[in-house]
């Protein structure tokens, strides 16, 4: 399977995409994943795109397009692959559609976690994710580790995002508003679009997500 997750920012994403692709036997790719990891590890790319993860914007396509397509080509993701935080914008939807087109390969669907705004900002602001995992994430009051500051999957460190801070998640929700909403529209087009509510435990929400993939395909 070939899916798209979407959403804004704090809708859950990387927790339900981590759970989903499991389900699915195929590799998570989560572009802010990447950056994280490339920031880590100090390599060109990783502080290129540093300056617009902190100021919460969007990391300019050349830079993101190539990095995804990269990935995708990985051979654990040949006959599959969920998308987490790619495409985020018309362009990067289109390059990705080029890309499958060339690869004679299709997206089976888009699933799109909706959330209210208020509720997007809580999240985020009580999120913890582990240093070793990015998919391991945690919150402080809605999913808090068994042991404070400790991931209950791996043991690494939990900390807070240097862009999940007030300012940086108001850009977040610009951007998320003005550049990716548009690929909603764009997927339901093609009659790719599922959406579903992203509220209530973490289980519930995959097992929905789940559901609707089947209904989809
Ligand atoms: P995420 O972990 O998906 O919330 O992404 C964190 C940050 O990484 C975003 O706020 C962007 O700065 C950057 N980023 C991740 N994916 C993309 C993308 N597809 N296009 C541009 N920037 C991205």
């Amino acid at each position: 399977m070939r899916i798209v997750l979407v959403g804004p920012p704090g809708a859950g994403k990387g927790t339900q995409a981590h759970l989903l692709a499991k389900t699915l036997s195929i590799p998570h790719i989560s572009t802010g994943d990447l950056f994280r990891a490339n920031i880590g590890q100090g390599t060109p790319l990783g502080l290129e795109a540093k300056g617009y993860m902190d100021a919460g914007r969007l990391v300019p396509d050349e830079v993101t397009i190539g990095m995804a397509k990269d990935r995708m080509l990985q051979s654990d993701a040949a006959n599959g692959f969920l998308l987490d935080g790619f495409p985020r914008n018309l362009g990067q939807a289109k390059a990705l559609d080029e890309f499958l087109a060339e690869q004679g390969i299709k997206l089976d669907g888009v699933l799109d976690l909706e959330v209210p705004e208020d509720e997007v900002v809580k999240r985020i602001a009580g999120r913890r994710l582990c240093r070793n995992n990015g998919s391991h994430v945690f919150h402080v009051a809605y999913n808090p580790p068994k042991a404070e500051g400790v991931c209950d999957e791996c043991g690494g460190e939990l900390f807070q995002r240097s862009d999940d801070t007030e300012e940086a998640v108001r850009v977040r929700l610009e951007e998320y508003h003005s550049k990716t909403e548009p690929i909603i529209g764009y997927y339901q087009d093609q009659g790719l679009l599922v959406t579903i509510p992203a509220l209530g435990t973490v289980d519930e929400v995959t097992a929905r997500a789940i559901e609707a993939l089947k209904q989809d395909s």
